[in-house]
């Protein structure tokens, strides 16, 4: 079962959302404290951290920033702020998703749960191949190959790549990506994609100021620019 660190330095609401966690069945290890949150997420390589913005130490920015840093560990922020720059700003610095204070214990267990389904391998498929071998998406092992090199992506990222390469060449909308890759009814915000987008180009493109990969159509959203292979 998956080991979730919890950074989150208000105490009752760490007990609360910890003893949610453990009952649905995850392991959790728990810290008040940025700073031991980051050698808590290097040391026990968990396979989630739900990460308070506002804590007394090291900024949950600069946590979330360093864990997004060292891998692609999926991030979910826990935030009070409701002003949906500072939202989104979360989700700019890597977080796969959030949530805002006051929340119910329960729809953050679902949150975490279709975050880690998103990331977790298909079985029994072979690896799809597009524009003669550039890109290689693996489900069954969740990987990407970008020209010959394995890509490590995040949960958002594999999803929005792996819908866009459902059809290749379709345009998909923001919205249609938002759904997508949550699988939940969520309050989508069309830049939130695009922080996505811009994080996974960073990744796959050789030039990522002129992607042939991921590629923006104008009004419409995103389509795969690679054909698929064979
Ligand atoms: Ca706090």
């Amino acid at each position: 079962m998956a080991t979730i660190l919890l950074v989150e330095d208000e105490r009752k609401l760490r007990e609360l959302v910890r003893s949610y966690l453990e009952r649905a069945g995850f392991t959790v290890l728990s810290t008040e404290s940025g700073a031991e949150a980051l050698t808590l997420a290097t040391d026990a390589g968990p396979d989630l951290v739900v990460l308070d913005l506002g804590l007394p130490d090291v900024p949950g920015e600069t946590v979330a920033r360093e864990v997004r840093a060292a891998g692609s560990t999926p991030i979910l922020m826990l935030t009070a702020r409701s002003a949906e720059e500072d939202r989104i700003r979360g989700l700019e610095l890597g977080a796969d998703d959030y949530v805002t204070k006051p929340f119910s214990p329960r729809e953050l267990v679902l949150r975490v749960q279709a975050i880690l389904r998103r990331g977790s391998p298909a079985d029994g498929q072979a690896a799809d191949r597009y524009g003669d071998g550039a890109l290689v998406i693996d489900q069954s092992r969740r990987e990407v190959t970008v020209r010959g090199d394995l890509i490590d992506l995040t949960p958002t990222e594999w999803g929005i790549l792996v819908a866009l390469a459902t059809v290749p060449g379709r345009v998909y909308s923001r919205f249609e990506l938002i759904n997508r890759v949550r699988g939940y009814e969520f309050e989508g915000y069309e830049r939130t994609i695009d922080s996505h987008v811009k994080n996974l180009r960073r990744k796959i493109e050789s030039d990522p100021a002129s992607p042939q990969i991921v590629r923006t159509v104008l009004g419409g959203g995103y389509r795969l620019g690679l054909t698929r292979d064979g």
